[in-house]
Parts: C-alpha cells; sequence; structure tokens
C-alpha cells in the first residue's frame, strides 16, 4: 500500500468532483475512486435547464464530463472502482476497493444516491424486460409502445415527458391527488397530449407474459381498495432515491433513511470524514446544491487538515 493521501474523495457525481476542484487547487492532491457510474445520477438524465452558467441547457452527461476535466485539470487522480469497505476507526483511513487498498489521512463521502424500487415480487426477474428505472437509459427501447411511469415527484414528471419522444402513450400512475413535483414540471406534463394521469393507485404486482416479459401492473386503488390491471408494454420507476450509504453503516452516524448526518457544514460524526451532496441532503438534492456542498466539504476538510499539522 502507498503512503497515506492527504484527502480521498469517494464518488464522481456534481459533490463529488466539486470537492476534487477546491481540493486540487488547495495543492491536496485528492484521489477519487469514482463508484459504479462515473459521473452519477446526472450520466443518466438528459437536458439540465437549472444549473445556473448554462443559459440554453446542457446534457447531463456533457455537464459531468466538464466537471471532471477541470477536476483533472488541477492534478485529480481519479481511481475506477468502488469503495467496498471503510475502516475509519483509526487513522489514518483505510478504504478497500475492489481492486486496491488505500489510506487517507481525511475522506469526503459523496456517493450520492440511487433510483428507488417498488420492491414488488418478481422486481428481479423483469428488470430489464419491461421494467427500468431510467427513462433515458432505456426509454428508446420503445418505440410507439404503451409505457407507465410510477412516482408524483420532478422525476416522474422529466421522465414521462422524455418517454413521450418514443411511446405513443404515457399514463403517469400516482398514489394521490397532489404532487410533490415542481409546478412547472407537473403543467409541462399536463400539456403534453400523450401523458394521461391516473391518481390514487399504486402498484401491486407486475404482470408478465409466458415469456416472463412484463405486459401490466396490477393496480390497487388507495381509496376504496379495488384492484385492477393496466397493460403496458414498459413500465418505469421514477419513485425517488435511496442514500448509497450501506458501506458506512456503523461506521458514521447515519438518519433512519439511511443519509450521512452532518454537522456543521459538511462534518460527519467522525473527526476527519467530511460528507457533501445526495449523500448528506434529504431537502433540496439539486446538482447546484450537491456541488455546493462538495466545495463546503473540501474547505473544511483543508482547514481540518491545516489543524491537524499544527
Ligand atoms: P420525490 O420528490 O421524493 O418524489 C417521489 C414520488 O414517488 C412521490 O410522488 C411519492 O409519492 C412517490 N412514491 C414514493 N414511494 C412510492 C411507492 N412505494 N409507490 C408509489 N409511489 C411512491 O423524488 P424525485 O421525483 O426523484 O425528486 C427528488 C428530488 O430531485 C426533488 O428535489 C426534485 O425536485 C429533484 N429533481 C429535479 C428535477 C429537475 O428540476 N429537472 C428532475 C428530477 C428530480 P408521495 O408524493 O405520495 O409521497
Amino acid at each position: 500500500m502507498s503512503s497515506p493521501r492527504e484527502v480521498i474523495i469517494i464518488g464522481s457525481g456534481p459533490a463529488g468532483y466539486t470537492a476534487a476542484i477546491y481540493a486540487a487547487r488547495a495543492n491536496l492532491k485528492p484521489l477519487m475512486i469514482d463508484g459504479m457510474q462515473p459521473g452519477g445520477q446526472l450520466t443518466i438524465t438528459t437536458d439540465v435547464e437549472n444549473y445556473p452558467g448554462y443559459p440554453d441547457g446542457v446534457m447531463g452527461p456533457a455537464m459531468m464530463e466538464d466537471f471532471r476535466k477541470q477536476a483533472e485539470r488541477f492534478g485529480t487522480e481519479f481511481v475506477i472502482g468502488q469503495v467496498i469497505e471503510a475502516d475509519f476507526s483509526s487513522r489514518p483511513f483505510k478504504l478497500k476497493t475492489d481492486f486496491d487498498e488505500f489510506e487517507a489521512k481525511a475522506v469526503i463521502i459523496c456517493t450520492g444516491a440511487s433510483a428507488r424500487l417498488l420492491g414488488l415480487e418478481g422486481e428481479k426477474e423483469v428488470m430489464g424486460r419491461g421494467l427500468s428505472a431510467c427513462a433515458t437509459c432505456d426509454g428508446a427501447f420503445f418505440p410507439d409502445k404503451e409505457l407507465v411511469v410510477i412516482g408524483g415527484g420532478d422525476s416522474a414528471m422529466e421522465e414521462a415527458n422524455y418517454l413521450t419522444r418514443f411511446a405513443s402513450k404515457v399514463t403517469v400512475v400516482h398514489r394521490r391527488e397532489g404532487f410533490r413535483a415542481s409546478s412547472i414540471m407537473l403543467e409541462r406534463a399536463r400539456a403534453n397530449d400523450k401523458i394521461e394521469f391516473l391518481l390514487n393507485k399504486k402498484p401491486a404486482a407486475y404482470l408478465t407474459d409466458e415469456t416472463g416479459k412484463l405486459n401490466g401492473v396490477q393496480l390497487v386503488d388507495t381509496e376504496n381498495g379495488e384492484q385492477s390491471d393496466l397493460s403496458c408494454d414498459g413500465l418505469f420507476i421514477a419513485i425517488g432515491h435511496v442514500p448509497n450509504s450501506s458501506i458506512f453503516k456503523g461506521k458514521i452516524d447515519l438518519d433512519d433513511a439511511g443519509y450521512v448526518l452532518v454537522k456543521n457544514g459538511t462534518e460527519t460524526s467522525v473527526d476527519g470524514v467530511f460528507a457533501g451532496g445526495d449523500i448528506a441532503d434529504t431537502k433540496y438534492r439539486q446538482a447546484v446544491t450537491a456541488a455546493g456542498m462538495g466545495c463546503m466539504a473540501a474547505i473544511d476538510c483543508e482547514r481540518w487538515l491545516e489543524d491537524q499539522a499544527h
């Protein structure tokens, strides 16, 4: 194992890259462990219209490429792989990836969150066979097909709109009448004549054909409990996210949902371990707020390292 790094950043979304830019410019020579999905959630979105500085919008993957180049320009070193074990019980901290082991004086956690699934029976079997949690990844597989999107937040509206590029019809199924989606996103979906809404219904079972491919969903009415079947060629789940924190369980304090608890900005319950972005944010969860928290984490980390040196 090589000598301990000043700082290792885990995760490469807007928070991780921004932390890397700031840490690199502070001459901390950061090492970034990319994670399962380099670039994070934005690499599976389309147009980002609300990130300041892009008046005409930007594609999520292109934006993450820009972030990465900027982190690289100031000397961030990248390692492909996923952290499978973290030991924060003594310093230097130890991180194990699928291929290697690293030590660091400080760690910044920016592991973000992943799509939440419904957890219904047979989910694994139909995933990729009519079931998806990513419209931008799989939408093009459904030309002129009838699709269903589950959820009532911004993600569901965004996915439904996006899917109308391919599908003949998209039905948004939501479990109540009120929406979490922002009014601009909701209005855009309502104005799209390929989109229909089915409210007060929640999915109860996946329906499949004789080959095991999904061909519909069984719904339950949340008001009267009545069951009904809705046939479709594809079902897209857009019901929010779960934090990617399983490797930190028992190592740092997490809230009940598994989000990393931070205080005074980005400090975790372990001295020298900082967190920023969606992994530590249950409220805003935007690219720009994640980037902001990444910056804060790098500054907090730099000051902490400086204090340790004196
Ligand atoms: P969200 O706002 O938490 O919405 C999740 C939706 O899924 C809610 O409507 C929820 O219903 C529903 N849901 C949750 N569990 C369910 C279940 N088991 N069965 C059926 N429905 C279920 O999540 P999100 O839409 O992913 O958005 C997350 C954050 O990202 C938000 O801050 C959002 O503004 C942001 N975002 C922004 C953009 C953009 O601006 N372009 C795009 C996407 C996301 P209830 O409402 O009944 O709880």
